[in-house]
């Protein structure tokens, strides 16, 4: 039987965990955006359910990574420290050692892979792990700060079960472990739109990327340059993604939905406002009857809890409304006291910034067109480029 279910996974505990107090990524973002869901009244509608993650039986790491790098990831979880581990990306400033990593990932992995499973099974339509999202782990490298690939192990398990899966990652940085995991194979469409790596680590992600062998042109990468805007974005995005996921038709479609594209993010430099989220979520949800939607970067706490707050109410179809408005005269308070409304106000770039991140965008958009449409069986109408 079909089912409506939107999933949340949430846990107070996974969000408490800490990478060490100098650390940029902070875990704590999901109880900031949890907060966000219950003051605006995102999380009670009847078909909503939240569930705690439950850890990923360690026998499916398995499905993505080494035997040897899984071994050092339990003495990484002891807190132990061997010098071998750096040649495996484990004890690095982005990667430290720290007692209860593996365990963290597993929770985090297991959320991913569960919700997986409920959508394949029909359990689900929509579900949500903001614990998730580890895009830069490789098999046998932790990088990024990701130790686990809890999307590549869970699509693994979704194409080894005969699902069709397309996987559109929206963080600004390139998902460079998911493009590694799946670079020869047909069976998963894999979109990343991120920051150039040019400008931006892990320094690849380039549009020529487009998959080997039995997976070539089913590996799409949209590099934009520093400083792009919603409107740039937004058009290259209308170009190619909804063409290229309807023309593969997934059972189920990943969405990586790391929030440090928002132009507030320390660590990344596009330049998206809310908006681009809330209108990809938007496009994307109408593109799959089935969403398994993770969490990814995003350095600025408060920002990224919005920008999944918005995430989470467009995967629902839902509009907001604010619990308290009113109650305090109209002053903020709380955590969230930076952010007056979960949107943020327009913004655009202007002069000769805005002409080169418009060509590079249009250069990339022509490339896909032309390279990666026909084997999907898509018309290659080319946009001249503008004056
Ligand atoms: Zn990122």
């Amino acid at each position: 039987m079909e089912t409506n279910q939107h999933i949340l996974f949430y846990s107070d505990a996974l969000a408490s965990f800490n990478y060490g107090s100098n650390h940029p990524f902070k875990p704590a973002r999901a109880k900031v955006f949890y907060e966000l869901l219950n003051r605006y009244s995102l999380i009670f509608e009847e078909n909503q359910r939240i569930m705690v993650p439950q850890k990923l039986d360690e026998t499916l790491l398995r499905l993505f990574h080494t035997a040897e790098y899984i071994r050092l990831l339990k003495l990484c979880n002891a807190g132990e420290f061997t010098i071998n581990m750096l040649d495996f990306g484990i004890g690095s400033g982005d990667n430290p050692v720290v007692a209860g990593m593996l365990d963290f990932a597993l929770d985090a992995a297991g959320a991913t892979y569960e919700g997986a499973m409920m959508l394949a099974g029909g359990r689900a339509a929509v579900v949500f792990n903001p614990h998730g999202g580890f895009h830069h782990a490789r098999s046998d490298f932790a990088e990024g700060f990701c130790y686990v690939n809890d999307i590549a192990i869970a699509i693994t398990a979704l194409i080894h079960q005969g699902k069709r899966v397309a996987y559109c990652d929206i963080d600004a940085h390139h998902g460079n472990g998911v493009q590694e995991a799946f670079y020869e194979d047909r069976r998963v469409l894999t979109i990343s739109l991120h920051e150039s790596g040019e400008s931006l680590y892990p320094w690849g992600g380039f549009v020529d990327e487009t998959g080997s062998g039995d997976g070539k042109g089913f590996n799409v990468n949209i590099p934009f340059h520093a400083g792009t805007d919603d409107a740039i974005y937004l058009a290259a995005f209308d170009a190619v993604v909804p063409p290229l996921i309807s023309a593969f038709r997934p059972d189920i479609l990943f969405i990586e939905c790391g929030g440090d594209a928002h132009k507030d993010d320390p660590l990344a430099h596009l330049n998206l406002t809310s908006r681009s989220y809330e209108t990809v979520l938007k496009a994307l949800k109408s593109l799959c009857p089935r969403i398994m939607a993770t969490g990814g970067g995003g350095y600025d706490v408060h920002k990224t809890a919005a920008v999944w707050a918005l995430t989470w109410a467009a995967l629902c179809g839902i509009k907001m409304t604010d619990a308290f408005a009113g109650l305090v005269g109209g002053m903020m308070y709380g955590p969230e006291a930076r952010i007056s409304s979960l949107e943020d106000a327009p913004f655009r770039i202007s002069g000769p910034e805005e002409k080169q991140c418009r060509k590079e965008a249009d250069r990339v958009v022509d490339y896909i067109k032309k390279e990666i449409f026909p084997i999907h069986g898509l018309g290659t109408d080319l946009k001249s480029v503008p004056e």
